[in-house]
C-alpha cells in the first residue's frame, strides 16, 4: 500500500517504477492465485474455461491469459436480470459485502457490483495512484460532482480520494446554481471532480448568471467519465475559462482501475500495476495485439485480488493507442490514449468514424456552435446515408445565420471527419449534461435519445434524399 510523502513524484515508487520483468512475476504470482479462488467459488467461470478446453495450471502467467474466454459485461447483466444479486462471478459470500454500485448504462444495461472490505481498499489504492500522478495531494480539497447515486464516480472514487489524504466534499450532480455559491464561499483554493462537458455546462451557467469563474479559486480539475480532455482544444477550453489545470483521469468502475496523466501530459499512465493485468485485443476478432509501443486495439482487464466479484478478460470496449517509450516523470508502465469506445466507432461509407473526431472539427467553428453534440444513426450498417448529427449553436447566434453555420458545419465536416450529416441545431446548454453525456445513439438497436432532448431542435437540414 502506497501513500506518498507530499513531496514525492510517486504515490507508490516501488509498484510505479517496478521493472517490467518483476511486474509481469508479481502479476502472474497474484494470477495464479485469483484463478484457483475463482475457479473454487464461481462455477460459471469453472465450466466457461472447461468449455475453452483450458486446465488452469496452463495459465502459467499473466502472458498466458489470452487461453482463457473473455468476458461481456451483458454476460453478468443477463444473470441479473435473471433474478442474480450479482451474477455469476459472485465468489465471496454476501455477508463479506460491504458494497454495492452499479456501473453505468451508457451502452448496454447497468450491473450490479458487490465490493468487500479489501475490494474497496484496492479500489482506493489504485485510485490514488492514478490521483497522485494527476498531481492530486493530501492538502487538495477537492469537489466531487459525479452521481452518488449507485454509480463509481460517487461514493466509489470520493473513497479514492480519502484513501489519497485529500478532504473531499461530497457534492454529486444537480443544483448547478447553488454549486457555483458553494464554490464562492469557499475560502481557499479548490479542485474540482467532474466530466469535462460539465465543467463546460457550468460555465455556461456562470456565463448566464454572470459569475466570474476564474475569481472562485477553482485552480485543479480532475476529469473523468468522457475522453473529452483529449480532444483538442476542449482541454484548453476549459481550462481558460475556469483558471485551472485539467488533469484527465481513465476509469472502469467494473474494476475500479484509474490511470491519469502526468503532468507532461504523454498520455494516461496505466494505474492498476499488480493489481488489474491489461491486455490489449483486437476488438473484431478478439485476438491479443503485444502492447508494443503506438499499437492500438481494445483494452481487456483482469483483476488480480478481487474477493466479491472477480473478473478475469472483462472487455472494456474503450479503444485506445498505446505508448511504452519512457515518460520524463520516470513511471514503467505502459501508457494510452483513449480514441473512443470501440462500440461507438460507425462506419460510414467506408469509413471509420469515432464520434470524438467530430467534436475535434466542430471546434473549428467555436463560438458559433459549442462543439456539444450527438449523433444518430437511424439505419443498420453499411451506413450509406448521413449520420443525423445534433449539436448546439453557440450563444446569440441569430435564427437568420443558420443555415450559413449550417454549410460551415457541413464543409468542416467533410474535410476533417470526411462525412456528410444531417444537420439538427440545438439551443446551448441543451446537450452536456452532468452525467455522462451520451455521444452516439443507435436508432435502429431501439436506442433513441430522450423526447424531452429532441423537443429541443431549433432548426433541421433536410435529411438527404436517398
Ligand atoms: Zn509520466
Amino acid at each position: 500500500v502506497g501513500a506518498g510523502a507530499t513531496t514525492s513524484t510517486y504515490w507508490d515508487a516501488a509498484i510505479e517504477t517496478m521493472s517490467p520483468a518483476d511486474l509481469r512475476s508479481l502479476e502472474s504470482t497474484r494470477l495464479a492465485r485469483q484463478l484457483a479462488y475463482v475457479a473454487e467459488h464461481s462455477p460459471w467461470y469453472r465450466e466457461r474455461w472447461a468449455a475453452a478446453g483450458v486446465r488452469l495450471d496452463q495459465v502459467d502467467g499473466v502472458d498466458a491469459l489470452a487461453l482463457l474466454p473473455l468476458t461481456e459485461k451483458r454476460d453478468i447483466a443477463r444473470a441479473q436480470l435473471e433474478g442474480e444479486l450479482f451474477g455469476p462471478n459472485q465468489c465471496a459470500p454476501t455477508e463479506r459485502i460491504v458494497r454495492v454500485v452499479a456501473t453505468g448504462g451508457t451502452s448496454g444495461q447497468p450491473i450490479r457490483l458487490g465490493w468487500t472490505r479489501d475490494d474497496v481498499l484496492a479500489y482506493g489504492e489504485m485510485g490514488a495512484r492514478a490521483l497522485w500522478t494527476m498531481g492530486c495531494r493530501p492538502t487538495d480539497l477537492v469537489v466531487n460532482c459525479f452521481n452518488y447515486s449507485l454509480y463509481a464516480g460517487g461514493v466509489m472514487d470520493h473513497g479514492a480520494f480519502e484513501h489519497l489524504g485529500a478532504a473531499i466534499l461530497p457534492y454529486g450532480v444537480g443544483q448547478s446554481r447553488r454549486l457555483l455559491d458553494t464554490l464562492a464561499q469557499i475560502p481557499a483554493e479548490i479542485s474540482l471532480y467532474a466530466t469535462p462537458s460539465y465543467a463546460i455546462r457550468l460555465a455556461e451557467l456562470a456565463a448566464d448568471v454572470g459569475i466570474d469563474l476564474p475569481s472562485l479559486g477553482v485552480r485543479k480539475g480532475f476529469f473523468s467519465g468522457e475522453a473529452g480532455l483529449q480532444v483538442e482544444g476542449y482541454r484548453r477550453r476549459i481550462e481558460d475559462v475556469w483558471g485551472l489545470t485539467a488533469h484527465d483521469l481513465y476509469g472502469v468502475a467494473e474494476l475500479g482501475c484509474q490511470s491519469g496523466e502526468c503532468e507532461y501530459r504523454t498520455g494516461m499512465h496505466f494505474g492498476g500495476a499488480g493489481l488489474v493485468a491489461a491486455e490489449l485485443i483486437d476488438p473484431d476478432s478478439g485476438a491479443v495485439r503485444p502492447m508494443v509501443d503506438g499499437a492500438e486495439g481494445e483494452l481487456v482487464f483482469t483483476a488480480l485480488q478481487r474477493e466479491a466479484c472477480p473478473l478475469v478478460r472483462l472487455r472494456s470496449h474503450d479503444a485506445v493507442v498505446v505508448y511504452t517509450d519512457r515518460c520524463p516523470c520516470g513511471r514503467t508502465g505502459f501508457r494510452f490514449h483513449v480514441r473512443g469506445r470501440s462500440d461507438d466507432m460507425f462506419v460510414v461509407k467506408g469509413l471509420n468514424v469515432f464520434p470524438r473526431s467530430i467534436q475535434e472539427a466542430l471546434l473549428e467553428l467555436r463560438p458559433d456552435v459549442t462543439a456539444e453534440y450527438f449523433v444518430v444513426l437511424p439505419d443498420p450498417p453499411p451506413f450509406d446515408d448521413d449520420p443525423e448529427l445534433y449539436l448546439e449553436v453557440g450563444r446569440g447566434v441569430p435564427v437568420d445565420a443558420y443555415p450559413r453555420l449550417a454549410d460551415a458545419i457541413r464543409e468542416v465536416l467533410a474535410r476533417r471527419v470526411g462525412v456528410g450529416a444531417t444537420l439538427r441545431l440545438m439551443p446551448p446548454g441543451s446537450i452536456a449534461s452532468e452525467h455522462k453525456t451520451i455521444r452516439l445513439y443507435r436508432a435502429y438497436e431501439g436506442r433513441q435519445p430522450p423526447p424531452a432532448l429532441l423537443d429541443r431542435v431549433l432548426w433541421s437540414s433536410r435529411r438527404a434524399a436517398p
